[in-house]
């Protein structure tokens, strides 16, 4: 099997025209890293390459290295909507016999229930309703459990399948496919319909099934929410509920009559917002978590200023989980009462300027005219609510009112989806009790010493690389480890701890003194195809200083660094010295010199944990920190295990490459899933090598 043919099956199963996908997905998917010239040459990414897999399947590619992502376009005459044959059945609805399933919908209860009844929004009702009048089998496809029986209990759960990476997707779509497909086989049906948007059924699904010879219908395909009410209502013989008369409001929605209730605020400084144009500064605000419509959403309400109707005036804008809901401009009599104005709008957009047009939560607010409050040229024509800048419910309440009312057909956010799109500034994880986090951090150190007293016990030692001669090389030569450490940096641990032996076996000697005398001779080693490391120009920089300083500092000999007991702070300033290791490196460097090497370090209280890719995924996750920060991460370490915060580190990262991936971590088998929180979409925006 060549290096690039798990691409194959990787672009293969992409249902979708088009995809954009990190370098490190693209890793993913291919099980190794990239080469050094596809993250620096565009032209690597040519459909001629030899490597193109995409292109076998229709894609073009166009990288855009300096953002490390690459966008994949297929060829209009590839793409899967033109294809015939069974592409031809998507559109139309099965008869006969069939299964039907549904995709899940962000609105849950919250406690757990059949999983029929767990999905509450006005899409889900439509999709239950027309599956059980169809007569037919069906079944829900889960963005956190792939498929679940409608009978089945489950959890109220985060996830959601809109903002899950294409990776997450693809592996989903794979599992997903296996069960439908075992389920159809136990029911002896060969046909599928599918009622789920695009992110469940393009990243292969589709494919899958019909590979499996079932005939697959996707018959609301394309269709907006809006739409899909009206194709439900039309199917199910109702008159449509979805599409008020324009000027008409929209039929309550199980937020309106229920005012947002505030579970958490507090007040805040000065911040900045950045518009897709412009960046805008605000003085100070309140932000917290509301509860609407059983759902918590993440809020901010800001006060600023800004020239409009020919004066400088107080401004207010309210986010809702992230999302600039309402706007309000100071009425002419501010100073007095503290008041500011914002335009009621109508499902169209337009403004409202009759109070029976108003929604029906707006009779607990004060409605005013607007031009009648702002007397300056421009002012509107219609009717605006008046709140003052510090009434923050009532703020809340417009905010929940104008989304309602102009995006009828949305299906709330989800927390997950909210942390997603808010990551500006948005709080993140409310804290998990100290006790709580003392036992994921015990229960981390326990699996460690269980982990050693094992390898001990089997006689073994731990292995950096694969190669037990790279590895006894590393253990017997102090400036061989000190290389290692440099290199541990943007490829995976295993490649880059070999390098000291191959550097060694290209050059003829691992000897500071030549490496200094001889410069150019370690840049060509590692240039020399295959190339030792991924960033060939600072890498050899780095090995040619290290040497420089270990003969300058250390008298020639790496060892020195630490041979004379000195205490893991001592140790960590000592290797932060040196060009191109930091926090990352040196607190990771500590807790392998102790744990693994038997070198003497004095007190081991000062050590801490590494700001590693692994770990920060899992400190995520399990709760122990609430914020993707290397001070947090380190400071949370060394509060919780204050005798010797890196002893977290190992064990971190071990759970991070073993259970704690970034996709489908496997919580059921993980060493922490007693302890931890499972705050499984927190570790989705870690990214790293
Ligand atoms: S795999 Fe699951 S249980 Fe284990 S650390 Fe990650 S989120 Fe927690």
């Amino acid at each position: 099997m060549g290096k690039y043919d798990r691409w194959n099956a990787f672009f293969a199963g992409m249902e979708s025209d088009e995809v954009v996908l990190t370098l490190e997905e693209l890793e993913e998917a291919l099980g190794s890293p990239l080469p050094p010239s596809a993250r620096r040459y565009p032209t690597w990414w040519s459909s001629a390459q030899h490597h193109a897999k995409w292109a076998h399947h229709g894609f073009v590619a166009s990288p855009r290295l300096g953002e490390g992502v690459v966008s994949f376009r297929r060829r209009p005459s590839s793409s899967p909507r033109s294809r015939p044959a069974s592409r031809a059945a998507l559109t139309t609805v099965l008869s006969g016999e069939r299964l039907i399933l549904l995709g899940c919908v962000a609105q849950k209860r919250n406690r757990p229930a059949l999983a029929k009844d767990l999905y509450v929004s006005p899409l889900w009702e439509k999709r239950r309703a027309y599956a059980e009048a169809s007569g037919q089998p069906w079944a829900i496809l889960s963005a956190e459990h792939g498929l679940v029986q409608p009978d089945q209990v489950i959890a109220p759960y985060d996830r959601s399948m809109k903002p899950a990476s294409a990776l997450y997707r693809f592996a989903w779509s794979r599992s997903a496919a296996d069960r439908v497909i075992e389920l159809c086989r136990r029911l002896g049906i060969d046909a599928v319909e599918l009622h789920a948007g695009s992110a469940y059924v393009e990243h292969g699904l589709i494919s899958a099934l019909e590979e499996a010879e079932l005939l697959v219908s996707w018959p609301l395909r394309g269709m907006r929410i809006g739409e899909q009410l009206s194709w439900y209502d039309s199917v199910l013989g109702q008159e449509s509920a979805s599409n008020p008369a324009p000027g008409r409001s929209r039929e309550p929605t199980s937020s309106v009559g229920e005012p947002p209730v505030i579970v958490e605020m507090r007040e805040i400084g000065p911040f900045d917002y950045r518009w897709p144009d412009s960046t805008e500064h605000f003085d100070y605000g309140w932000e917290g978590v509301a509860r609407i419509a059983g759902q918590r959403v993440s809020f901010r309400h800001g006060v600023g200023r800004r020239h409009a109707y020919g004066a400088d005036r107080a401004r207010t804008v309210t986010w809702l989980g992230g999302q600039p809901a309402v706007e309000g401009v100071a009425a002419d009599d501010y100073a007095r009462t503290r008041a500011l104005l914002s335009l009621l709008k109508a499902p169209d957009g337009s403004m409202i300027r009759d109070r029976a047009q108003a929604p029906e939560g707006y009779s607990e607010l004060q409605l005013v005219d607007h031009r009648s409050e702002i007397d300056a040229p421009y002012s509107r024509s219609g009717l605006a609510v008046k709140l003052r800048a510090d009434d923050v419910s009532g703020w809340l309440r417009h905010a929940v009112l104008r989304r309602d009312s102009l995006h009828a057909d949305a299906v709330a956010p989800s927390d997950a989806d909210l942390r997603s799109e808010a990551v500006r500034y948005v709080p993140e994880a409310e804290a998990l009790p100290t006790l709580a986090k003392r036992k994921i951090a015990e229960a981390l150190v326990a699996f460690g010493q269980a982990t050693t007293e094992q390898l001990r016990a089997d006689g073994g030692e731990v292995e950096f690389p694969e190669d037990a001669a790279a590895n006894a090389f590393l253990r017997e030569s102090p400036f061989a480890f000190l290389v290692g450490v440099i290199c541990d940096q943007g490829i995976k641990a295993e490649r880059a701890w070999a390098i000291p032996k191959e550097l060694h076996r290209r050059m003829g000697h691992l000897d500071p003194l030549r490496i200094v005398a001889e410069p150019e001779a370690v840049y060509r080693a590692f240039v020399e195809p295959t190339a030792l490391h991924r960033y060939v120009n600072n890498v050899p920089a780095w090995v040619v200083s290290a040497a420089d300083r270990v003969l300058t500092t250390y008298g020639g000999d790496a060892g020195a660094i630490w041979n004379d007991r000195p205490t893991a702070a001592e140790l960590q300033d000592r290797l932060r010295a040196f060009d191109g290791i930091g926090q990352k490196k040196a607190a990771m460097a500590v807790e392998i010199l102790e744990r693994d090497l038997g070198v003497e370090i004095r007190e081991m209280s000062g050590s801490d944990v590494a700001f590693d890719v692994h770990i920060r995924r899992v400190f995520h996750r399990t709760g122990l920190a609430e914020v993707d920060d290397m001070d947090h991460m380190v400071e949370v370490a060394r509060r919780i295990y204050p005798e010797r915060p890196g002893a977290l580190d190992g064990p971190a990262w071990v759970v991070g490459r073993t259970w704690c991936r970034p996709s489908f971590p496997r919580c059921p088998s993980c060493v922490l899933s007693e302890v931890c929180a499972k705050r499984i979409s927190y570790g989705d925006t870690v990214r790293g090598v």
